[in-house]
């Protein structure tokens, strides 16, 4: 207990110390990137590149975020479609949601876009979700950042470093954030890469657009703006509403939005099932009151439940360690609707009921079904690792990673091979999981430890060689560029 405040002691301390340093433009922090000459004006895009990395990782390390696999997927698939329709549909994206109350949306650098559950739990139906992503996903497409970058008088690194201050201070204490901004000369540079009505306006247009396209009611952007603004007008609360100050908003932006959606858009599907119980995942996840959520809810007219509802009441109910409970909500729901996540739900609650047969029986299926749908492959290989069925989980997983590389499939990858005694291969799936979170220097040490194991054969020898000289060559490359 003293570790962990001592430890969060210690990260509140360095993220001041990042902010302060930051907005003072101080010698850079050694977690921080030092994008080459500072009179330097133009951003190429292997700096564009090494920004959202580190703007990525400075987030991770400093703010909380919404770890759930479904969720994120979700959302990755939401961002995914409308990217597909953009006139640049092959640009990498990544989607992320941060566990903050406030109600905010960005788009850092490289096509980092970031969305806090706040938001999400203010937006009604997908389609107002959807024109949230569609707007940031424009001011991507339409190199907004990058262009206010390359034209401010400030050079590339330091405008990342305002960046990065505004978006930390803003996660963590929205009053606190505009305040300190705009009492320091970073007030001058943040109000540079606020996006500009004219940016604002196009962002609205395209993103409207990439809706339709997408075959989502735009009408869903128009209304969660509107919606916005009226109850920052009424409550008084533009410091819960973060969005409003990186994106300004007025009655005539809304009204404009408003004019350009079609009579024929209204057709457009506004909502989804997975939306919705998205949304009931973050509310359980965001309940201070487990015991009055599922009181709540058991209070309702039973007549009038609907799936989600359901669905929140038994993810509530498993929470709470009521697992019993929570089953036999699943399996009904199961019975109306078959959706995979009601089956993943079922495993998890059978598990924590001490019943890993049957949450094995259950993710079996699943993944015969969804094979290499990650939230499945990833629950499905933890039972098999706890069932000491190692090979197939090591199988399913690799699987998993001809489809999307991703640090949670070689982080599980390496627990299963050390269970299984394959110490060289769990060490080399670490070293993987590192690279891809972006420690390289963690990387390469890992592959350090598994070429002093002993019996190596020579191919496996050779291989860990070059993958060590090919991490120390992307270390160098990225150090070079900050010397
Ligand atoms: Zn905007």
């Amino acid at each position: 207990m003293l570790i962990k405040s001592l430890k969060r002691t210690m990260k509140n301390l360095f993220s001041y110390y990042l902010v302060l340093s930051l907005l003072c433009i101080t010698p850079v922090n050694a977690e921080l990137p030092n994008l080459g000459d500072p009179t330097q004006k133009e951003i190429s895009p292997y700096q564009e590149y090494l920004m959202g990395k580190n703007f990525y990782k400075a987030l991770k390390a400093n703010v909380p975020f919404v770890e759930d696999l479904l969720i994120n997927e979700y959302l990755d698939s939401l961002g995914q479609k409308l990217v597909s329709q953009s006139d640049q549909p092959d640009n990498t994206y990544h989607f992320f949601i941060l566990n903050i109350p406030s109600i905010n949306a960005f788009a850092g650098p490289d096509a980092y876009i970031g969305i806090h559950t706040g938001l999400i739990l203010n937006a009604e139906n997908e389609s107002q979700l959807a024109g949230v992503l569609a707007h940031e996903i424009s001011h991507v497409t339409q190199r907004h950042l990058a262009r206010a970058m390359t034209e401010s008088s400030v050079s590339p690194a330091a405008m990342f470093a305002t960046i990065l201050a505004g978006i930390l201070l803003s996660t963590q204490n929205p009053q606190a954030g505009a305040a300190v901004l705009y009492g320091s000369s970073a007030a001058m540079m943040q109000s540079q890469i606020n996006f500009t009505r004219h940016n604002e306006h196009e962002a609205d247009r395209i993103g409207i657009h990439l809706l339709r396209k997408a075959n989502i009611n735009p009408a869903g952007m128009s209304d969660f703006f509107g919606k916005l603004l009226k109850k920052a007008d009424s409550n008084n609360v533009l410091a819960q509403m973060e969005y409003l100050r990186t994106h300004p908003l007025n009655s005539t932006r809304v009204a404009e939005a408003q004019n350009r959606i079609l009579a024929s858009d209204k057709k457009l599907p506004d909502d989804s099932l997975d939306f919705q119980l998205s949304r009931a995942r973050i509310i359980v996840m965001t309940s201070t009151s487990l015991n009055e959520l599922v009181n709540h809810i058991e209070k309702l007219d039973s007549e009038k439940n609907n799936i989600t509802r359901q669905y929140t009441h038994a993810i509530a109910l498993t929470r709470q360690g009521n697992s019993q409970k929570a089953i036999s909500i699943l399996n009904q729901l199961i019975q109306q609707h078959d959706h995979p996540w009601f089956r993943l739900d079922l495993a998890k609650a059978y598990d924590i009921n001490n019943q890993p047969e049957k949450s094995h029986a259950v993710l079996q299926k699943l993944a015969l079904l969804y094979p290499n749908y990650l939230p499945v492959t990833i629950e499905y290989a933890l039972i098999l690792n706890r069932l000491r069925q190692q090979e197939k989980a090591i199988e399913i997983l690799k699987q998993q990673l001809k489809r999307k590389q991703h640090p949670l499939v070689f982080q599980i990858l390496a627990q299963n091979y050390y269970a299984n005694k394959q110490v060289t291969a769990a060490l080399e799936a670490t070293s993987h999981q590192y690279e891809l979170e972006g420690y390289l220097q963690l990387a390469a040490q890992q592959i350090d430890y598994a070429l002093k194991q002993t019996n190596l054969n020579p191919s496996t020898q050779q291989r860990l060689i070059s993958r060590k000289e090919a991490l120390l060559n992307k270390l160098s490359k990225e150090q070079g560029f900050s010397n």
